[in-house]
């Protein structure tokens, strides 16, 4: 089977028209190593036609293709769920869930939740730290301070420090970002832990919040209004921007998926033909999500 590639609505709709042609693609990839009863471990099965399920010559244990994966129990049919993905991962700025569910005719809270889970399998694996030319900046979102830079103490906006990584021509390669309770060193270095190499060259302005972090790592501190800043200053504009036209229901516990979502398009623009497919092994391979874990976690 080949996997799907590229942006075109009309090429996706053609190849997938109902829920079997999307069924078949989860069982081509979910088990594309061949197949393992999951409960006694033997490789020899019959396909059910009706769902593409899998039953096990040896025990009868049935595993359909979206069982254990974030496909399970999704009620409003995997069509639609295929064409929400696919509107998330092909376009540059993704919609909101009122437009969603509008034109998907599924409900707002089922819109919103599935987007969710769409968001959490986009999160990064934190595993390809930046490197190279890397800078970093912090800024509040929300209220009417939002086209403001820099740091606000106003407890009800969301503080947020950023890092992009750039390309040989100055580009914006990578990006990532991390919600911080403060501006204090212990918060902002979360985001170096997490997404920065040691050995990267970053450059912040000259907060004082990153005096301790440059004891382990390079960096360089730089008044913030020069050309340098210039590339972060955009990607935060864009972002601040997509956030407006999106983010609605603004919980503390959700702003980090969409940080998710805005990363993982920056991050995988080099290849885009790829990224619908990307998505649905993300999320094949993650486990399920329920309402609960989309809803309390932190
Ligand atoms: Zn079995």
């Amino acid at each position: 089977m080949e996997s799907f590639k590229g942006q075109s609505v009309i090429d996706f709709y053609k190849r997938f028209s109902n829920d079997m042609d999307c069924l078949a693609y989860l069982a081509e990839k979910k088990w594309s190593n061949g197949f393992k009863c999951c409960k006694c471990g033997h490789d020899k099965f019959t396909v059910r036609k009706k769902n593409l399920a899998r039953d096990c010559n040896m025990c009868h244990h049935i595993e359909s293709p979206t069982a254990n994966t974030m496909f399970h129990k999704v009620k409003f049919g995997i069509h639609k769920a295929f064409g929400i993905i696919f509107e998330m991962s092909a376009t540059t700025k993704s919609i909101s869930a009122a437009q969603m569910a509008r034109r998907f005719e599924v409900s707002y809270p089922t819109a919103w939740m599935f987007m969710h889970k769409v968001r959490e399998a986009m999160a990064s694996s934190e595993k390809h730290p930046m490197k190279g030319d890397v800078l970093v900046d912090e800024f509040v979102y929300g209220g009417k301070e939002d086209l403001k830079q820099g740091r606000s103490t106003d407890s009800k906006k969301k503080k947020i420090v950023g890092g992009i990584e750039l390309d040989e021509k100055g580009g914006v390669k990578r990006a990532y970002f991390k919600v911080i309770k403060n501006y204090g060193s212990g918060e902002l270095r979360k985001l170096f832990d997490s997404h920065i190499s040691t050995d990267a060259r970053v450059v912040t302005d000259e907060w004082t919040g990153y005096m301790p972090i440059s004891k382990e790592f390079n960096i360089r501190r730089e008044k913030s209004n020069t050309r340098t800043f210039f590339q972060i200053n955009t990607i935060i504009h864009q972002l601040k921007s997509w956030l407006r036209s999106v983010y609605s229901w603004m919980h503390d516990w959700h702003i980090e998926r969409y940080l998710n979502e805005f990363s993982y398009r920056i991050n995988r623009s080099v290849y885009k033909d790829n990224i619908f497919d990307n998505l649905i092994g993300r999320l094949l391979s993650h486990k399920h999500v329920g309402l609960k874990d989309i809803v309390v976690s932190a």
